[in-house]
């Protein structure tokens, strides 16, 4: 009968779930790049049945949390972000009543510099590092099944999206009880909702970066891993520079609009020495990590815009993936006339008198020096059509050529 049919074949289009979720609990912790990524969980699982209330995010990364829940838990020797989700799993398992802890394995991520490097991996701790905490768990009795709490790792590529449902429908099948078109529908809805949610971030900065040009104010921009935002990774030094009165962008979320991209990249598209505003071939020839070759975009963008006078790198204890990108990614900041900083070695001692004294520091010199370095990069802009909203200060006639 048509309509029987008709209906049977929009039911199955729509996504009629396989059965009710509505009363499942998951928890996710809140570590490395579920930063870059929890927006995705949430559109899956959302998808899957699981109202929103339902989704826990473990805290903030804090020594409290890692003292409580996490120690004794680690085998092996890391750095700071991959130890401290033992603190972030125990919290979860301990205190949030949950049926599930979903803790993904990242191996690759999505990233807007596809297409012009060679890759878009996860650095190999990230991944392992589930693994690695998950063991810590299981050693004396399995703290999951002792809880009553399923314990689910999904091994994903999010930068080859066709794979993921086959990996997360192998992940949790069970956990979930889920057919497969279920989660291939859910991850659809994930990678959407992760789509807006980045692109809502980038317009935000945008804003904050057009009212730095209507005001002729600096700005800031903080070069790190998305896991630096957790204030217990990354020790708040953004706020310490919002305190002050500097807007503050993060390298993750820069705007990419065309007509953005064609002022700061423009010319050197037309030289013919980059094939695109994203081609970081220039500067960074051993691309394969995506966090990485953000870093050194990120860079590239700030040794371009001009009221983005000073870059702050932060870095975390033991990080042998940002020793390499220490030296070219303070070449491109300085050699453009923009003042670099940075905080390396961040662990979990939060040596708040210290910092508070060099962001006093940095202080002084932004705000000595970025008058001349506004001028001087504006000065060579001075040729390209400026984009929308950036365009009430004039170029200068006259800018000074040293700081
Ligand atoms: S990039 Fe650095 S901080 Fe991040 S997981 Fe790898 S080694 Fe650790």
């Amino acid at each position: 009968m048509p309509f029987i049919s008709l209906f049977k074949r929009r039911t199955a289009e729509g996504g009629e779930l396989k059965k009710d979720r509505s009363h499942i609990r998951v928890g996710i912790p809140k570590f490395l790049n579920v930063w870059s990524t929890h927006r995705f969980w949430i559109g899956f699982l959302k998808a899957l049945g699981i109202p929103a209330k339902n989704i826990v995010f473990s805290s903030d990364t804090s020594e409290e949390q890692f003292r409580e829940y996490g120690k004794g838990r680690i085998g092996m020797d890391s750095c700071y972000p991959v130890k401290v989700l033992a603190g972030h799993i125990g919290e979860l398992l301990t205190t949030k009543k949950l049926d599930i802890i979903l803790a993904p394995m990242v191996y690759s991520l999505p990233s807007f510099l596809r297409g012009h490097v060679v890759d878009t991996l996860s650095c190999t701790r990230v991944p392992m590092s589930v693994e690695n905490i998950k063991a810590g768990f299981l050693k004396e009795c399995n703290e999951f099944e002792k809880h009553g709490v399923k314990f689910v790792n999904p091994f994903v590529s999010f930068a080859e999206p066709h794979l993921l449902p086959k990996q997360l429908y192998e992940s949790l099948k069970d956990a979930l009880d889920v057919s497969y078109e279920e989660v291939e529908r859910a991850v659809k809805k994930g990678l959407e909702e992760l789509k807006r949610f980045d692109s809502e971030m980038r317009k935000k900065t945008r804003e904050i970066l057009e009212w730095c040009a209507q005001n002729n104010h600096p700005c800031i921009l903080i070069l790190a891993r998305p896991y630096h935002m957790d204030p217990g990774i990354g020790h708040e030094i953004d706020v310490e520079f919002q305190s002050l009165g500097y807007p503050v962008v993060w390298g993750q979320y820069l705007p990419t609009d065309k007509d953005l991209m064609d002022w700061l990249f423009g010319a050197e598209i037309e030289a013919g020495i980059i094939k695109s505003p994203f081609d970081i071939s220039d500067v960074w020839t051993s691309s394969y990590s995506s966090n990485t070759n953000e870093i050194i975009w990120g860079a590239k963008f700030a040794a371009r815009f001009p009221w983005i006078t000073a870059v702050v790198r932060l870095s975390s204890y033991e990080c042998g993936m940002d020793q390499p990108t220490y030296t070219p990614v303070q070449k491109i900041v300085e050699y453009s006339g923009t003042l670099y900083f940075k905080f390396g070695d961040l662990d979990e001692t939060r040596p708040s008198g210290s910092i508070r004294i060099r962001v006093e520091t940095i202080d002084y010199y932004v705000k000595k020096y970025s008058p001349h370095i506004i001028e001087r990069k504006l000065k060579r802009l001075e040729e390209r059509k400026v984009p929308e909203g950036f365009g009430v200060i004039p170029p200068p006639r006259n800018a000074s050529t040293s700081t």
